[in-house]
Order: structure tokens, then C-alpha cells, then sequence
């Protein structure tokens, strides 16, 4: 009998090099609040993604919730983000107090339909939050043109998006900010962790304070803040997946390359598009079957017969949460190809270390050529 096969595995440095990172911080006693770690992971990562400013968070939803807080938008104001995306984005929008209005995605890359967008807008309408899923970036051109039409905000969830370039830029350079995250089973973590990019320097003390309780100064409380900071055993181990991410990257696309090669070309299986300009990084490899001789789930069942997980991602859509149920916009009948998509996906298996073998005996399964 042949090992299981998870879905995703963490990246991790070796033992001794993670011990070697935190041996610092047994001597100065500085476990978190802004310490050496954190700040030279923050430095480390505005060289890497050639941005002017990241600030750093304990996780990526906080990180989100606070960039969409320090816009300030005004109560009840609306949103337009898509509903095929991971719980964080919808609810991030929602804990501020704003609508979310869902816009479908486009069935190619499964970014949002820009073409729908404009159709969404009210005199509601504060801010756009669009979502590079899957590491496949958006229409960044048209959302940009559009948002400057309206005097709208654009805030990327690129949780998917690290390391991804778009005609040789980061991803992080789009829109007022964009959000990263650095969880483990993200292409590149700090266990847990995040970060928000942006390019307005009069954001970097706001964003600093926001994330510890607004305290400006030893004696001054400016607003009402949360506590969000990454702390110094997170940054280290950032620090230490930084130094092997391009290693890691090289090792998915191996895995990434299998895959196109096993299942492209087979009648019912759609994989996302190779998108142009922009180099990836292989976060996620989502097939879709549509008039397969098995369904998304049959294929799911037969996987998991044979010990492999793939993931629903993503299924259900936010805008089917209970929890959204009774908002006017909510209803995956507005959103039909989401809707389609998210009835017929799957994620593969898919980690750096993940060996061809265990590709092929995925796709064994899939081709129904298991014996
Ligand atoms: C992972 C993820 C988040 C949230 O990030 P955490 O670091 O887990 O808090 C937000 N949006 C999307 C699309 C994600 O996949």
C-alpha cells in the first residue's frame, strides 16, 4: 500500500537553520512587538518585491481587515470583490462594516469578469477588492481604469500572489495595497502570518499604530486598534523560507509541468489558462471537470479511495454562507459562473516536494487508469 498524498506540505528550512535564526532571541529576550526579526524580514521583503513599504501581521486576514480598516471608508458603504475565493475576503469586507457586492469571475483564469464591474457600481460603491486567485493575476489595467473612472479603492487579496511578477513587477505594486498571505500552506510562510503592500507613505505610521491597539506614543491612544503583530518566531521563520523560496518555486513548476503534461488535452478537463506576462508561482493547480466520464466529486471519492486528498477550492461560494444569507446581494444565482466553476473544481496535490511518482499515481486516478 503507497502513502497517503496531502493536498499541500508546509515549506520549512532545515531544524538547524530555524534554531540558528531564533538563537537571538534567547539572548535578548525580545519575543515580539517590532523586534530585529521582524524588522529585517519587512526589509528582506520590500527588496524582494521591490515595493516601497510592507507592513507585517500575525496572519493574512488581519492583514486584509486592517488595509480595507485604513481606507476609512463610510459605514454600509459597498464593495465589489468575488465570491469565489477563500471565507477571509468576504469577511474582511463584512467585519468593517461594509456590503459586499459580488461580481462573477471570467472562466478563464477565474479572476473577476471586469466586464461586470461597471454594472455593479451605485453611488454606494466605495472600493473594488479583487482577488488574484489561484496566483493568477487580474485584469490590474482595466480594474485600475475603472476605479479611476469611479474615485473607487482597490485593495488586492493576493494571498495567493507572492513571488508571482506581472511584465516583470511584483504583484505587490497594484492598487492602494495589496495583502499577502504567509500562512503554512501558502507558497511562502512564516507559520502564520501576513502582509500588506502599499505605496502611500503617510500609511506607514497608520498601519503601525492600527496593529498595536492605536497606540501612537507611550502616552497617546489616536483610535480605537486591534493587535495584529507578527511576532519574532514568525518573522525568523520567514527570514529562513525566504533564503529557498526560489528553490521551492523551481521544484512546484516541476510539479505544476507533470500535471500539464498527464492532463491537458483530455475532453472534460479544463485547466486554468497560461496567463501572458506573468510568471508564476505554481501555488495552486485547479482542474476543472466538465462533461468528464466522472464527475468532481466521483473524482474526489476515488482519490480519497486511494489516499490522495485534492481540496473543493473553492466550494461553497461565500455568497452561499449562512452567514450571508440574508444580505440583498448575497445568491450564487448572480454569480453563475463562479457558481459553475465552484460545482466542478479541484485542487490537486501540489508542494514542493511532492515527487513525480505521486503526480502520476494522481493522475492515474483521474485518467481511470488505475488497476
Ligand atoms: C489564506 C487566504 C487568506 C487569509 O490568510 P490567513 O493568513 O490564513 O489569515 C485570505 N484570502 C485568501 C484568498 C486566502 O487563500
Amino acid at each position: 500500500m503507497s502513502d497517503n498524498i496531502l493536498v499541500t506540505r508546509s515549506s520549512m528550512p532545515s531544524l538547524d537553520e530555524y534554531i540558528e535564526e531564533i538563537r537571538p532571541i534567547w539572548e535578548s529576550h525580545w519575543l515580539t512587538n517590532m523586534g530585529v526579526k521582524h524588522k529585517q524580514l519587512q526589509a528582506e521583503l520590500e527588496e524582494y518585491l521591490g515595493v516601497p513599504h510592507v507592513a507585517l501581521y500575525t496572519n493574512g486576514h488581519l492583514a486584509l481587515e486592517n488595509a480595507i480598516a485604513a481606507l476609512n471608508l463610510p459605514e454600509g458603504g459597498e464593495v465589489i470583490t468575488t465570491p469565489f475565493t477563500f471565507a477571509s475576503t468576504t469577511h474582511a469586507i463584512v467585519r468593517n462594516g461594509l456590503v459586499p457586492v459580488f461580481c462573477d469571475v471570467n472562466d478563464r483564469d477565474y479572476t473577476m469578469d471586469v466586464t461586470k464591474i461597471e454594472d455593479l457600481i451605485t453611488d454606494r460603491t466605495v472600493a473594488i477588492v479583487p482577488v488574484h486567485v489561484y496566483g493568477n493575476i487580474c485584469d490590474v489595467e482595466e480594474i485600475d481604469r475603472i476605479a479611476k473612472k469611479y474615485g473607487l479603492k482597490v485593495i488586492y487579496d493576493a494571498a495567493h500572489a507572492f513571488a508571482v511578477k506581472y511584465k516583470g513587477a511584483s504583484t505587490a505594486c497594484f492598487g492602494d495595497a495589496s495583502m499577502f498571505s504567509f500562512h503554512a500552506t501558502k507558497v511562502f510562510n512564516t507559520i502564520e502570518g501576513g502582509a500588506v503592500c502599499f505605496k502611500d507613505d503617510s500609511w506607514v505610521q497608520l498601519l503601525n499604530d492600527q496593529k498595536n491597539f492605536g497606540i501612537h506614543g507611550p502616552e497617546s491612544v489616536c483610535f480605537v486598534g486591534g493587535n495584529a503583530k507578527m511576532n519574532e518566531f514568525q518573522a525568523a521563520m520567514g527570514i529562513c523560507n525566504l533564503r529557498h523560496l526560489d528553490e521551492e518555486i523551481a521544484k512546484r513548476k516541476k510539479v505544476v509541468e507533470r500535471y500539464r503534461e498527464r492532463l491537458s488535452g483530455v475532453e472534460g478537463i479544463k485547466l486554468s489558462a497560461i496567463q501572458e506576462n506573468v510568471e508564476s508561482n505554481y501555488a495552486y493547480f485547479p482542474v476543472v471537470f466538465d462533461g468528464y466520464k466522472y464527475t468532481r466529486n466521483e473524482i474526489y471519492e476515488m482519490l480519497q479511495e486511494q489516499g490522495i486528498t485534492a481540496r473543493k477550492y473553492f466550494y461553497p461560494l461565500t455568497n452561499s454562507f449562512e452567514c450571508y444569507r440574508n444580505y440583498p446581494t448575497a445568491g450564487t444565482e448572480k454569480t453563475p459562473v463562479a457558481q459553475h466553476l465552484a460545482l466542478r473544481v479541484l485542487t490537486l496535490p501540489l508542494y514542493a516536494d511532492l515527487s513525480l511518482d505521486d503526480v502520476d499515481r494522481t493522475c492515474d486516478v483521474i485518467l481511470g487508469q488505475k488497476d
